[in-house]
């Protein structure tokens, strides 16, 4: 550590996604953390369950293709040794060519990792304050309210801003029929890791209508903020056309019914929820609706007249910094844009900064950690090559915008620079950059692993983290 003494313990606030991810990669270089978590003592509005690195909607980590945006930052994570990462493989559930995990066993999974890491101690307490006698990563999530996210508006001198996002429903296995609803992939590809549920026009148009006309819960702010379009409620997206909802989450290409060997007109996916296939959830079907109208509408879904609703969906506003400028490459608040002189370093990790999406929300966590263990050795973590989504993401949010306030923004190829060379098709377009941001991933890896393996060794220990 430093020639003043020993480092003091560094505070991880918030053990979600990132805060888990950041807390444990800094444990693995060598240093001590305090991981706090205002469960059980008080949940958000979309937290249910007492556990940490609680999945709030979907129990998706999206696409494993190698040359999607997703499958390319999960392959940087692999090698930059994600350990979050690591548990949902190993918690996975069968969804085709995504990651799917069954989010008990992936919390628990986590949960014990932290619990038992020499080096981290878990304080189940609400932080209201930003400390200054140690370094601090904020990783409260999109729903950080109360004292603390005032004390976070009091120290920079931007405001934040605020998006709306909705959550899609949970039905229980064996209440949906099987003899309407079948096993598959589209295209066939992953095997029948999904449940489709068919509709005929009549019964597509009836939905749409009724789902236009259904009553929406009250949510403050809702009806004028803006909601993000990556996880757009279905009922906003049914009333941008009547054949959207069709071209977008009910798309039914790729999926004949067996029963008919046509394809239908819609398709709504089922996606298995749990290890024991016993919960599934209603793919894209994010939603605002009131709950009993999300019984009344969602049961017209051809398979789920009967079905039982584990979860109803959510509408929540999501908070975020206005992050043109605010943060540093390595998720560092920038010095001069505090209103106080701050002896430690503050960092944020996770969707509070701006990223959206489970995955992008590790990768930030998995960047604040390895940035903790350089500030703690009196460095700074270099620059992520920009090529790589993880480095992408991080240079949208470190680079101040041309004076409009910035989009929460998720992992997407149109962050990339361009390729050197013009390609004509777009899947070797995508591969021509899923292979740059390996290659540059690789030589950037290389060139840090000897600072991370001192980092890890200064302890006497390995690191689990990096190999
Ligand atoms: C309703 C909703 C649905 C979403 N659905 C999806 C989805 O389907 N797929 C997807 O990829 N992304 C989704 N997201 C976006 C995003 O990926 C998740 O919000 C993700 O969990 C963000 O990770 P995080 O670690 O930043 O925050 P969180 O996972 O929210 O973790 C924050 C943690 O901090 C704790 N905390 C908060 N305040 C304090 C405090 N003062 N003191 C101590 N602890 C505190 C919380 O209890 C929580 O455990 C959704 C977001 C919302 C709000």
């Amino acid at each position: 550590m430093t020639d003043a003494g020993p480092e003091p313990r560094a505070l991880v606030v918030g053990a979600g996604l990132a805060g888990c991810e950041c807390a444990l990669q800094a444990a693995s270089l060598g240093l001590l953390v305090d991981l706090a978590e205002q469960k059980p003592g008080r949940r958000s509005p979309a937290h249910h369950s007492d556990g940490l690195a609680e999945l709030v909607c979907s129990n998706s980590f999206k696409s494993m293709q190698p040359s999607s945006a997703s499958g390319i930052q999960k392959e940087e994570l692999f090698r930059m040794g994600s350990i979050l990462l690591r548990v949902a493989r190993e918690t996975a559930v069968p969804a085709g060519n995504a990651l799917a995990v069954d989010r008990t066993l992936f919390s628990e999974q986590v949960t014990h990792r932290i619990r038992t890491h020499p080096r981290i101690r878990l304080v189940e307490e609400r932080i209201s304050d930003l400390p200054d006698d140690r370094p601090v990563v904020i990783a409260t999530g999109p729903l950080t309210d109360g004292p603390l996210y005032d004390r976070i508006q009091e120290l920079t001198d931007s405001p934040s801003l605020h998006f709306f996002d909705a959550a899609a429903p949970l039905v229980r296995a064996d209440t949906i029929d099987r003899t309407l609803a079948y096993a598959a992939s589209r295209y066939g590809k992953g095997g029948d890791d999904y449940l489709n549920c068919p509709m005929d026009r009549d019964t597509y148009d009836a939905f749409v209508r009724e789902l236009l006309s259904a009553r929406l819960a009250p949510v403050q702010g809702a009806d004028e903020g803006t909601v993000f379009e990556g996880c757009m409620p279905v009922e906003t997206m049914a009333a941008r056309g009547p054949e959207t909802l069709r071209h977008g989450p009910m798309k039914p290409v790729g999926l004949p019914n067996p029963s008919t060997g046509r394809i239908p007109h819609a398709v709504v996916q089922l996606r298995q929820d749990d290890r024991a296939a016993s919960l599934y959830g209603l793919v894209g079907f994010q939603t605002r609706l009131a709950y009993p109208e999300q019984d009344r509408v969602f049961r017209m879904i051809p398979g789920l007249g009967r079905a039982v609703f584990e979860r109803y969906g959510v509408m929540h506003r999501n908070t975020y910094l206005a992050p043109d400028g605010l943060l540093d490459h390595d998720c560092q608040l920038r010095p001069d844009r505090m209103r106080i002189v701050r002896r430690y370093p503050l960092l944020f990790a996770g969707q509070i900064t701006g990223v959206e999406g489970y995955v992008e929300s590790i990768a930030s966590g998995l960047v604040a950690g390895w940035s903790l263990a350089f500030l703690a050795h009196g460095l700074r973590l270099p620059v992520l090559p920009s090529t790589t989504l993880t480095g992408a993401l991080q240079a949208y949010l470190s680079h101040p915008s041309s004076g409009s306030s910035l989009s929460p923004m998720n992992a997407n190829l149109g962050l990339l620079p361009p390729l050197a060379e013009a390609h004509w098709k777009k899947a070797d377009r995508h591969a021509a950059l899923a292979e740059r941001a390996m290659a540059d991933l690789d030589r950037f890896l290389a060139q840090l692993s000897s600072t991370l393996d001192w980092f890890s060794m200064t302890n006497g220990r390995g690191s689990e983290a990096v190999r």
